[in-house]
């Protein structure tokens, strides 16, 4: 069962990785480079905490597989595993907050509230406005970038082809049934195509009829000068835009999914810095973790990303083209789930089954997504 992987982000990367660990001639296609688009930008964030429950399953097994996968990838991925705390400054919002964390927990997540003393233990810095937090302690965050080239080498170890600078330009449907991809190299024969190419997956899908529900956004990042170590978990806080965390050499990384605006440059999206978001996500975190205000914005960029019409992904085959496969709309939290869509992804291609169902995941659980 020979394959083709559209995208070299970690998506891309990871499916490729666990396709060639199992033994099947792939190539993995990327137009740029790898880990260039929201890969690349991401923040990192390692969570299970706040998940759609239809996406918890995938992150319970992913989680179980980030701490080996140093060993694994044979890459230092900056993975720390030092909790997710969700905090909250409105009394309001507490019964919501407590109310998640007892769903959770109901659905097998170790996540538990904390409060007064116990929340200033985990989090000593944070603003004396804040009342509670939902912590999880297995969540984390990892460097981004290392991570999705870490997935990339290793599929090539396992013997996997990467082609970069090699855009898919149409898909080799014949009977219903892919048999490739076109490129500028020529066309690229595959039983499996999977598409995995971010916010660029509705026009590839649309090459074989499909009409995706995604829309790209572009989620902006800012990143501060260094202070000394003080922070351990991820910090969001409810109702407000934030996911901050501390870097290994003290700098933080601050967003949250305060938007960048999206330009097309020569047909292609980029995402520009907003100074209204970098102004509005200094203020946000620096009212949840006050000390930011002693720090200096060093960077700041923004990712385009693809995010579903119900922000969970979209995986699994596509009904009516046999071999096609989705693997898009990852909506902001793809990231961490990536280690284990790759194993999903590798045992729906090579078993036809997966270990556990993704139905609720379906391209079929939106009306007229096609083929048309
Ligand atoms: C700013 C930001 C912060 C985020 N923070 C978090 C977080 O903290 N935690 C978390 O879990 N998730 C986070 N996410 C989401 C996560 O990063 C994404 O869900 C994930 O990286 C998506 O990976 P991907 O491989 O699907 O897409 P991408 O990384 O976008 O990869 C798609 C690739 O396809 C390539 N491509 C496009 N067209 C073609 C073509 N025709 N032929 C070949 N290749 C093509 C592109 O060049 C690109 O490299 C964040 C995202 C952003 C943007």
């Amino acid at each position: 069962m020979s394959a083709v992987v559209i995208g070299g982000g970690v998506i891309g990367s990871s499916i490729a990785y666990q396709l060639a660990k199992r033994g099947a001639p792939v190539t993995l296609l990327e137009a740029r480079e790898v880990a260039c688009a929201a890969s690349g930008a991401s923040a990192g964030g390692v969570r299970q905490q706040g998940r759609d429950p239809r996406e918890l399953p995938i992150a319970l097994r992913a989680i179980a597989m980030w701490p080996g996968l140093r060993e694994e990838l044979d890459a230092d991925l900056e993975y720390y595993q030092q909790g997710h705390l969700t905090v909250v400054a409105d009394e309001a919002r507490l019964p919501w907050l407590e109310a998640r964390v007892a769903e959770q927990r109901a659905a097998g997540l170790d996540v538990f509230m904390l409060y007064g003393d116990d929340l200033r233990e985990v989090a000593p810095g944070l603003a004396d406005t804040m009342l509670a937090g939902a912590y999880c302690p297995t969540d984390g965050h990892a460097q981004p970038i290392t991570t999705t080239k870490a997935f990339a080498r290793a599929a090539v170890r396992n013997g996997a082809t990467l082609y970069e600078h090699t855009p898919v330009t149409g898909l080799v449907i014949d009977g219903g049934k892919v048999r490739g991809v076109e490129t500028p190299r020529g066309i690229v024969g595959a039983d499996a195509v999977v598409v995995a190419a971010g916010a660029w997956s509705p026009q590839i899908a649309a090459l074989a009829g499909l009409t995706l529900p995604i829309e790209v956004a572009a989620p902006q990042m800012m990143l501060t000068t260094p202070l000394p170590h003080a922070l351990d978990p991820v910090v969001g806080c409810v109702g407000v835009l934030l996911s901050l965390k501390q870097l290994r050499y003290g700098n933080y990384l601050i967003g949250g999914g305060w938007p960048a605006s999206v330009y097309m440059q020569r047909e292609q999206p980029i995402g520009m810095n907003r100074a209204e978001s970098m102004r509005g996500s200094a203020a946000a975190s620096s009212s949840v973790w006050p000390i930011l205000r002693q720090t200096r914005v060093l960077r700041a960029w923004a990712g385009l990303e693809a995010v579903a019409a119900d922000e969970v992904p979209i995986l699994g085959a596509v009904p009516g083209i046999d071999g096609l496969y989705l693997a898009t709309g990852f909506s902001g939290h793809g990231f961490a789930l990536a280690p284990y869509i790759g194993v999903l992804l590798a045992d729906l291609i090579t078993t036809g089954g997966t270990a556990i169902p993704l139905d609720s995941l379906a391209i079929t659980r939106f009306a007229n997504a096609g083929p048309a």
